[in-house]
């Protein structure tokens, strides 16, 4: 048997133990058909079971309302900044917060489909801090109002459902969906890529109000055009089928774990453990305003940048992996979602503090 690391990637991220146990249990023979999960034809009555349980699990989770779609799709998050626009804006205008780095991202997709209007920017605070959806400058045209609800990568989050009214809400929620309770119903659309706190890559899940679905613009894939989706099940053509499995006995796990309630205050004893190490010393450096600071994703660096890889490799010799910050930004970066065990972040709380009193 090989051995396990904690992995603080920020996706593909850990999955739960228990998960992955049952994987390798029934890798051959999922559930008596001596298939493989990877190998039921997606048209078949197991896979269709499968299907239709993990998305009635997601709904119980998230408490969806019924006259919401929940797609299990391909594309990952990016190909869902156009899919968006093209299913819901077809030329109109539409508004986004620009956040940081996934925002940036989004609307310059969106631009290609629709006419863009920002509404809020965090540029002023270096995309360090929020801007409160109270400052938030929403034409009432607009189609939807777009915003990322955890930047990844710069470490900053939306800490409640921004308060808009009128205009529609769409949220790239990749990073946090799952970590906590949400009310889906204040939301006109959520997406997000599974593998960050879902599942495997390749499955990209999106819940969304059907009377918004209009038609779509004229080129749209039928593989995105997301009311044929709904209509067929999300199995226009053959879908990520194991991903959807692996996703399917997570949100199982998550229930058994009790629910997203325990998940997020299992996320805040996690964040607690690690920004109170790092404010509590000045050999580390977390510059993100503290009411914006993610639940989830956590830059921070070294007072002496020069050590940043030995701490790496040293870290990595701990089996602690993956502490690197992204290539845009650099720095160090602890991503820990739902299957990171506490005692994970315990075991770098205890790195960092020993690494410290041996450089400090
Ligand atoms: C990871 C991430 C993405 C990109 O996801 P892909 O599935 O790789 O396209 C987009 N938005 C956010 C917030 C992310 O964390």
């Amino acid at each position: 048997m090989g051995h396990r690391i904690y992995n603080f990637a920020a996706g593909p991220a850990m999955l739960p133990e228990p998960v992955l146990e049952q994987l390798q249990a029934e890798l051959r023979d999922c559930r008596g058909s001596g298939m493989s999960a990877m190998e039921l034809p997606h048209r078949g009555a197991l896979f269709k079971q499968i299907a239709v349980e993990a998305e009635s699990d997601l709904r119980a989770l998230l408490a969806v309302p019924d006259d919401y779609a929940v797609l299990f799709l391909h594309g990952g998050a990016s190909s869902h900044f156009a899919a968006i626009p093209m299913n819901l804006a077809a030329g109109r205008s539409v508004a986004y917060v620009n956040g940081g780095y996934w925002s940036t991202k989004a609307i310059a997709a969106a631009r290609a489909y629709a006419h863009v209007d920002i509404a809020a920017d965090a540029a002023a605070s270096d995309y360090r801090d929020i801007v409160p959806a109270a400052e938030w400058n929403v034409p009432a045209d607009a189609v939807y109002v777009h915003y990322t609800a955890n930047e990844t990568i710069g470490g900053v989050e939306q800490p409640d459902t921004p308060a808009v009214e009128d205009v529609p809400l769409v949220s790239d929620m990749t990073s946090t969906l799952l970590s906590r309770p949400l009310e889906v119903g204040r939301y006109g659309l959520i997406y997000a890529g599974a593998q960050k706190n879902i599942g495997p890559a390749g499955l990209t899940v999106v819940i969304v109000r059907r009377d918004l679905l209009g038609e779509p613009m004229p080129a749209t894939p039928p593989t995105f055009d997301y009311r044929r989706q709904d209509e067929a099940h999300s199995i226009l053509n053959t879908p990520p089928t194991w991903a959807w499995y692996v996703a399917g006995l997570v949100f199982k796990w998550i229930a058994a774990e009790g629910g997203l309630a325990a998940m997020e205050a299992a996320a805040r004893r996690k964040s607690a453990l690690l920004y109170g190490a790092i404010d509590a010393s000045d050999f580390y450096i977390n510059r993100i305003a503290p009411r914006a600071r993610s639940l989830t994703n956590v830059p921070f660096q070294l007072a002496e940048p020069a050590l940043e890889t030995e701490f790496l490799l040293a870290a990595a010799d701990a089996g602690l992996k993956h502490l690197e910050g992204h290539r845009s930004v650099g720095g160090l970066r602890a991503s820990f979602y739902n299957a990171m065990p506490e005692a994970g972040v315990a075991a770098l709380v205890d790195f960092m503090r020993d690494f410290e009193q041996r450089h400090g």
